[in-house]
């Protein structure tokens, strides 16, 4: 098997997947009764499949896909570039045309003084560069004792070891031997969850300076950095309560401790800025980032960070790398997307039009009888399914409510992503009023069939 299989019978192709191909985040035995949905083109925020359906992906894939599929501009830049120069590292003194000209783009589009990038080849190498930049910092400080790096439960920095570990989901930390030692979890500023008869400001307020109190616990002279996504994403598009952030900001300011913002999903134009940081109108020392970068096109990730952080590590040798590091096809597709995002304005366009009108629209859903609240911040939003509507009781049945929904999206082609009861989105940032329109007369009709499927069930 040496060529692209489109032609293949869709049988045949979930066939050969099933034998040979292990999926990330994939229940094997539903994958092996069903098949996996094959994929074979897209266009603008329209999947193809290969029995011919058309599905409207309100995930951008994995909240990448920031300018839209089928760009011909991003092919030929690649193209263009694979012939040119199809790989050479910047270890060791060297470095290439594409590399130069993306970081100092990034330096331009990135707030405040985060004026350095370290290129990794994904969200989950460039968390692990910055565990180990964080601790490097400030032991070249003087500070070695500073190594804990604070974070939340509930958050998702990545899949490797180190970024698994900085993640706080529980599921993840119960194979392969993770945490690893130095990262302590602080509960999430979730209100509609966790937050019982608090008013919601108080509760963020709350769930804020537990910073504070992790921070006076493990004493200031072992606490590294503390890091958190501006708006969490995987772990049901979270929006935290206003008052949340700026306790944060004030509590890393007064202990000096360095703040990362995981801008993997948030970074790019997803939350109406282009840095999730700007929405919440925090300073971050170090910003993560990957997905938008590239909008997918091209696997590349990296750690912005401040001139002072990169003076600190630049002093000397810092001993890490990754092959893939300023990949120059993957910089190429990068700097080809961000003209695009910049040129075309697509930024402006989440602010002034998909935005606000995705917002009155997917708010208005909690006219339905299976939606408690509806959250939004740009282009990601979730809604929480619920049983009842008049108190935030969740199912007794934790997660099934969100499969059936997440299944009746897939039969009304629309892809909307469940985790556990809350059904989440995140559309490429070019999408059109019309095309919300689309997406939420789809999203209407799959809670119908949903509520009709548990009220079958029994399970309202
Ligand atoms: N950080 C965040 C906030 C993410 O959402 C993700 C991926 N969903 C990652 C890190 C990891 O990125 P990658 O999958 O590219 O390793």
């Amino acid at each position: 098997m040496n060529a692209i299989t489109n032609h293949l019978p869709t049988a045949e192709l979930q066939a050969l997947d099933a034998a040979h191909h292990m999926h990330p985040f994939t229940a094997n035995a539903e994958l092996a009764d069903k098949g996996a949905r094959v994929i074979t083109r897209a266009s603008g925020i329209t999947l193809t499949d290969s029995e011919g359906n058309e599905i409207l992906d309100a995930m951008a894939g994995l909240w990448c896909v920031n300018i839209g599929y089928g760009r011909d501009e991003l092919a030929d830049v690649a193209a263009r570039q694979m012939r040119e120069l199809p790989y050479y590292n910047t270890f060791f003194m060297t470095t290439h045309a594409p590399v130069i000209a993306l970081a100092a783009k990034i330096a331009e589009l990135a707030p405040g003084d985060l004026n350095h990038v370290f290129f990794a080849g994904s969200g989950s190498e460039a968390n692990d560069t910055n565990i180990r930049m964080v601790r490097h910092y400030w032991a070249e400080k003087g500070k070695p004792t500073k190594s804990v790096i604070i974070s939340r439960n509930n958050a998702y920095h990545g899949s490797s070891v180190g970024s698994g570990s900085l993640g706080g989901m529980s599921g993840m930390h119960a194979q392969g031997g993770l945490p690893i030692p130095d990262i302590h979890h602080i509960e999430q500023p979730h209100w509609w969850a966790e937050g019982g008869d608090m008013d919601p400001e108080e509760f963020g307020l709350l769930r804020a300076q537990e910073l504070e109190k992790a921070i006076l616990e493990l004493g200031e002279e072992r606490v590294a950095a503390f890091i958190a996504e501006p708006v969490q994403g995987a772990g049901g598009v979270i929006v935290p309560p206003a008052s949340y952030w700026p306790e944060i900001q004030r509590i890393c300011d007064k202990y000096e401790i360095l703040l990362i913002a995981d801008e993997v999903i948030c970074g790019f134009g997803r939350t109406g800025n282009w840095f999730g940081c700007q929405t919440m109108g925090i300073r971050p020392d170090i910003m993560t980032i990957a997905k938008g970068l590239s909008s997918g096109y091209a696997p590349i990730g990296g750690s912005v960070v401040s001139d002072d952080v990169a003076a600190v590590i630049g002093a000397g040798e810092f001993n890490h790398g990754y092959t893939y590091s300023g990949h120059p096809v993957a910089a190429a597709v990068a700097l080809e997307n961000l003209r695009i995002l910049e040129e075309e304005g697509i930024v402006d366009h989440v602010r002034d039009v998909a935005a606000p009108y995705l917002k009155e629209k997917w708010e208005a859903l909690t006219d339905h009888p299976l939606v408690g609240e509806a959250k939004i911040v740009g282009m990601m939003g979730s809604i929480a399914l619920v049983p009842n509507k008049d108190s935030r009781a969740p199912f007794a049945e934790a997660g099934t409510a969100g499969f059936i929904c997440r299944e009746r999206c897939f039969a009304n082609n629309l892809v909307m992503r469940h985790v556990g009861d809350r059904m989440i989105i995140s559309p490429p940032l070019v999408i059109t009023p019309a095309e919300i329109d689309m997406l939420i007369s789809r999203a209407r009709k799959a809670l119908d069939e949903c509520y009709a499927e548990l009220q079958k069930r029994d399970l309202l």
